[in-house]
């Protein structure tokens, strides 16, 4: 495994190298190189959970400084105005040895959601008409995730296909209340994470420059954004050598990165829900469903702890704006309306909803959390993660807490 990961830390040096001359060339980097941390390297494998791992310019002067409030009027000659993009500044935080980014949005508010306006609806065909949730079945193709028995080649549980299977019976249920889904892989196929966190960046930031034309703004630095995402989709690789994590973060997060997470944080009216099975190869005892979701202020710590690991002078800062209460929220609903159903996976260990710092939690900002449904390796736990009407239940209790997410108190 080290001599591995030396190969791997190696690999990403000449990496950094080639991409650094590549990003300077395109103009996203200072022109000497080195003043912020290029993130090729992710914080984490983004995916699995312990105790188990699956392996696997502003034009108004009633703009504020933090760019919160939109310019009064846009333009009546037909051209569109520039939208507010504050002026990227970092600042020290005296509690810890990275930076982080201030405590308020980069961009001002475009989209609105009032939220109150799903508050009481019955749980009926019209309940979460005007919400749309993203559903990520982890793995795919090559990349099998847990798989029992472990490392076999003739298993008979396979952690993407249970996956694939709970997230499209997890659509029907959403559909059924009047949700829009989105399946970012509907078939049994391969997409990197950083593939998925970036195909969802550029699905919102697309549906903002809309709202932004409608609005009669433009933004020249959001549309940037999308050959950064493109790269990231086109790479689709999860490996370091592939250079593939690097557009997004590293430890500490961009400018643009920065900017995507602020835009993102408008869409209260969407979901991400990461569906994954968890696996321990040397405890076929532990069982049960775990949730995971990300406060800004565990991922400030981690990203910390992992600065102090690998001595990252130049990390760049941190962002920690993440929709903690929502997420928190988000995760106590899913485990008690799946456990509602299925009350046998229940998580015996210590904790059963967990802040963890993973890639697909900390680069986007909804309300998101990953869903760990239970343990391939445990025989209980595959008895109902293998069988079709134990998954419809997984589904149903998935779409439940999302109705209860946003219709009741
Ligand atoms: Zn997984």
């Amino acid at each position: 495994m080290s001599a591995q990961r030396s190969r791997l830390i190696l690999s990403i040096l000449m990496l950094v190298s080639i991409l650094t001359v590549s990003l300077s060339m395109a103009g996203f980097l200072p022109e000497d190189g080195t003043a912020r941390s290029l993130g090729w390297i992710a914080s984490d494998d983004g995916w699995g959970a312990g105790p188990g791992r699956d392996d696997n310019q502003s034009d108004g002067d009633e703009v504020s400084d933090s760019g919160q409030h939109l310019p009064s009027a846009a333009p009546g000659n037909g051209e569109l105005a520039e939208y507010p993009v504050a002026e990227m500044v970092s600042q020290d935080d005296p509690a810890g040895q990275l930076e982080s980014w201030p405590l308020e949005s980069s961009i001002a508010r475009i989209h609105t959601v009032d939220l109150s306006g799903w508050r009481g609806r019955d749980q009926d065909a019209s309940a979460l008409t005007g919400i749309t949730i993203i559903l990520d079945p982890g793995h795919g193709g090559q990349d099998t995730g847990a798989l029992y028995p472990a490392h076999s080649s003739d298993p008979i549980a396979i952690e993407s296909e249970i996956n694939l299977a709970v997230a499209q019976k997890t659509r029907a249920e959403l559909e059924a209340l009047g949700a829009t889904v989105i399946l970012i892989r509907d078939a049994d196929v391969w997409q990197s994470i950083f593939y998925r966190i970036a195909w969802t960046g550029r699905y919102l930031a697309e549906q903002f420059l809309d709202e932004l034309a409608d609005a009669g703004f433009q933004s020249g630095r959001i549309e940037t954004l999308m050959p950064l995402l493109d790269q990231v989709m086109q790479i689709n690789s999860d490996s370091d050598e592939s250079g593939g994590r690097g557009l997004m973060s590293g430890e500490g997060a961009r400018e643009e990165l920065r900017l995507l997470l602020d835009l993102q944080a408008q869409y209260e009216d969407v979901l991400y829900l990461s569906i994954h099975c968890n696996a321990l190869d040397d405890d076929s005892t532990v069982r049960g469903l775990q949730v995971f979701y990300l406060t800004g202020e565990t991922a400030y710590a981690r990203e910390n702890e992992l600065a102090v690991d690998r001595g990252l002078a130049n990390a760049a800062p941190v962002y920690r704006m993440y929709q903690d209460e929502s997420r928190r929220r988000l995760a106590g609903l899913v485990q008690e309306s799946v456990l509602g159903r299925l009350p046998s996976l229940k998580y015996e260990g210590q904790k059963s909803l967990i802040d963890e710092n993973y890639a697909v939690l900390r680069e986007l900002n909804l309300a998101s959390v990953l869903i760990e449904l239970g343990f391939i390796s445990n025989a209980q736990d595959r008895t109902l993660l293998t069988d079709a009407a134990s998954q419809q239940q997984m589904a149903a209790g998935i779409a439940s807490a999302v109705y209860h997410y946003y219709c009741l108190p």
